[in-house]
């Protein structure tokens, strides 16, 4: 269930009374809160979350800042220990300001604005709505870092010049890509304005991302064919500046353009359909399974299925509430993403394979003997 907005006004006045100074605040909250106690039942926790905020705002969110007291340094509450430090506080979606609330299904656990690097850095390793974002595409990050060096040591000794742009090409982007997304969801409470520029940043890390991705495919599908390569990756390359123009302009920076910038993303990827659908047609559908296509297929339908979760919002639509802090769709959407790299990196890999022992034109082999100066297969 969104956000009741039939109740908006009560909730606007306790947001009033808590923010005043009245002497009888409580007993008039309170008369609020029974009054509407049975179809406004969700004002209970928002007033809890409040009532908590209220307390803890005394002791543990005092500015961080040593005070000197007859010439003593004296530190604060929240400087003890990181204990303290991890214990923040937490606001309801009701609490939220517009452009922190966009998910609507999600009701408690958000971070309130920080406006304080630290306090985004600390609640990296605190529990709240975004940590299952940070660590999936942090650790994601690592891992396919990890990956990449151990298949440059396994394979550099049959790859060229060639293999080692391509190959890069894709663990560079997957990783600028995990990065981008890592930082956006750690700095997304800063502020206003420091959101817009890290989801800009989210943006043009996915157009990397499927920029990167398909170079690979369509240096092996068209290994031969210098031709037909270039022509491909040339188009790849206008789509993904318009692309990264459109994602980036000041103009569609609003969450109303996001129906424009998916679509954007999606002509990208589908882009990557027609070359497939030519490799078929040359090489034929048997000759295709044994060059990975069927993890191209694996990874285009992890992909799908975790935009489709996201735009759907799905599962939390169906349960407000019971994803606050895992198996919400924005953290579907994430597993599905590193899922999807892997299957691409498997279907790279056998591409690789086929193609270093049974392609015979001459350029890239050519390239293979100057590099290491001995025959390949
Ligand atoms: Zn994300």
């Amino acid at each position: 269930m969104p956000i009741p907005l039939d109740k908006v006004k009560v909730v606007q006045e306790i947001e009033r009374l808590e923010d005043e100074n009245e002497p009888d605040k409580k007993r008039r909250m309170q008369q609020i809160l029974d009054s509407n106690d049975e179809q406004l039942s969700f004002i209970h926790s928002k007033h809890r979350v409040h009532w908590h905020n209220a307390a803890e705002i005394d002791q543990d969110l005092l500015p961080y800042h040593p005070t000197v007291r007859n010439g003593n340094i004296t530190v604060l509450p929240s400087e003890q220990s990181l204990d303290v430090a991890l214990r923040r506080r937490y606001m309801a979606h009701w609490g939220l300001p517009e452009w922190l609330g966009d998910n609507h299904f999600l009701l408690q656990k958000h971070r309130p604005p920080a406006n304080s690097i630290r306090e985004c850095l600390i609640s990296i390793a605190s529990i709240h709505s975004e940590t299952v974002n940070i660590w999936t595409h942090l650790i994601g990050a690592l891992c396919i870092s990890v990956t990449f060096i151990l298949f440059l040591l396994d394979n550099n000794r049959q790859m060229d010049i060639s293999d080692f742009i391509t190959f890069s090409s894709f663990f560079i982007s997957a990783i600028l890509c995990l990065s981008f997304s890592t930082l956006l969801h750690i700095f997304l409470n800063y502020s206003p304005r420091i959101m817009v520029i890290v989801s800009k940043l989210d943006y043009f890390g996915i157009n990397i991302l499927i920029f990167g991705s398909m170079i690979p495919v369509l240096h092996y599908y068209f290994y031969c064919n210098l031709k037909l390569k270039a022509i491909y990756i040339g188009i790849l390359l206008l789509l993904s500046i318009a692309s990264v123009i459109g994602t980036s302009s000041a103009a569609c920076s609003k969450p109303r353009c996001r129906p424009f910038k998916a679509t954007l993303f999606i002509v990208l990827g589908l882009y990557g359909v027609v070359p497939t659908i030519h490799a078929c047609i040359i090489y034929g559908m048997h000759r295709m399974i044994q060059m990975g296509f069927l993890y191209l297929c694996v990874m285009a339908v992890s992909y799908i299925f975790g935009g489709v979760m996201y735009g759907s919002r799905m599962p939390e639509r169906f349960f407000p509430g019971k994803f606050d802090i895992i198996g919400q769709s924005h953290q579907v959407l994430h597993v599905a993403v590193l899922i999807a790299i892997y299957f691409h990196f498997y279907a790279c890999c056998r591409l690789f394979n086929y193609v270093v022992v049974n392609e015979k034109c001459i350029e890239p082999i050519m390239l293979k003997q100057i590099v290491y100066a001995e025959p390949l297969s």
